[in-house]
């Protein structure tokens, strides 16, 4: 374990600044009076600001992961994760982050967004990362290393053992975004928090939740890490409407099972018909609720379908995925008209 301290690994005006303070900040607790906040006094509940570090939807979020509620940062999707993990430790135009390639396209957005230079490692054939080349692209100002398990658009996991490597390895943070965990046959690493104090980890409500509509996502680190990210994330960032409909979800954690249990399973069965299709030429294997795979013209497969009004996510033109369509994989009606549209022009 050689992370470099994190005062040493944050920009310097963020390890100075002194956050906005709220007034939902300054009195914590019951009160029956409320003349803090500018509020207008009609309109309850809307009326009020909310939490601004969502309390009572972390302790619930940390009983169901096997979490302290302060290792859990949330923000408006993955994405305000991604965005804050940039504007924390990477100093526009000196620092530089690391990712492998190909992979969700957010990364590189943030990075340039953020005028941060992003540094591609090519995965090799099969979609594997090899810890060396990617630690043979990192240099003292490397702040970040960017890994996606399952991958988006590949769909795999990456070897736990490279990734541990990793770990081991370097003296940034290693970002791991797990948004497609719950449908992997491997557990998730968040379990390994104690133990890699570089860790991140990236979930979301957006997939095995079905909750995209709401914005919601993790970044689930230590206290120290998640504590400099909430110092600079806006002071409102999750809404009431999200803070409420997410714990409904939590809730209903059985039923969700349940989902993520029905679209493994119609992956599968997915995965069978399409291999029969004399213009699927290749269908890699996934451990997230999509399909990558080559056909013969995917250019072409793409328009009709788009024609047909089914719209799969054409990865042509992406590194190594020459070829390629991206296919969520949906309920078992709408698969079988995907299905049935592609027979027809088999
Ligand atoms: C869908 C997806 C997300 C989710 O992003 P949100 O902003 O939480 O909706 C994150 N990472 C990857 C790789 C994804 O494919």
């Amino acid at each position: 374990m050689s992370m470099l301290p994190l005062e040493q690994l944050l920009r310097k005006n963020i390890l100075q600044l002194r956050p906005y303070s709220c007034a939902r900040n300054e009195f914590q607790g019951q009160a029956s009076v409320y003349l803090d906040a500018n509020e207008n006094p009609y309109n309850a509940p809307y009326n009020r600001y909310p939490d601004p570090l969502q309390r009572e939807l972390k302790d619930r979020i940390a009983a169901i992961k096997g979490l302290r509620p302060g290792q859990i940062f949330l923000g408006n999707g993955s994405d305000e994760s991604i965005d804050v993990l940039f504007r924390a430790f990477c100093e526009p135009r000196v620092d530089n982050v690391v990712a492998i390639e190909p992979t969700y396209g957010m990364y590189k957005v943030a990075a340039d967004i953020n005028d941060v230079t992003y540094r591609e490692v090519l995965l090799d054939e099969n979609f594997q990362m090899d810890a060396e080349k990617i630690l043979a692209a990192c240099d003292e100002n490397t702040k970040l290393i960017f890994l996606c398990s399952p991958n988006n658009p590949t769909g795999n996991s990456l070897n736990r053992e490279e990734v541990l490597k990793l770990l081991d390895q370097f003296e940034g943070l290693l970002v791991l975004d797990e948004a497609y965990i719950d449908f992997a046959s491997e557990p998730s690493m968040m379990s390994r928090l104690d133990e890699y104090p570089s860790l991140v980890v990236l979930q979301t409500f957006s997939k095995a939740w079905g909750s995209a509509a709401i914005r919601l996502g993790m970044a689930l680190a230590s206290e120290s890490i998640v504590q400099a990210l909430n110092k600079i994330k806006y002071p409102y960032n999750i809404s009431l409407p999200t803070q409420q409909q997410a714990m409904k979800m939590l809730d209903a954690a059985p039923e969700v099972q349940e989902w993520v249990e029905s679209i493994r399973q119609e992956r599968d069965r997915l995965s069978k018909a399409l291999s029969e299709l004399r213009l699927v030429k290749h269908i890699y294997p996934s451990d997230a609720n999509f399909l990558l795979l080559r056909v013969s013209d995917a250019n072409r497969l793409y328009a009709v379908l788009v024609e047909q009004g089914i719209i799969v996510r054409n990865r042509n033109n992406v590194s190594l995925c020459l070829g390629c369509l991206r296919i969520t994989v949906g309920t078992a009606g709408e698969n079988d008209i995907l299905l049935q549209a592609l027979k027809a022009m088999d």
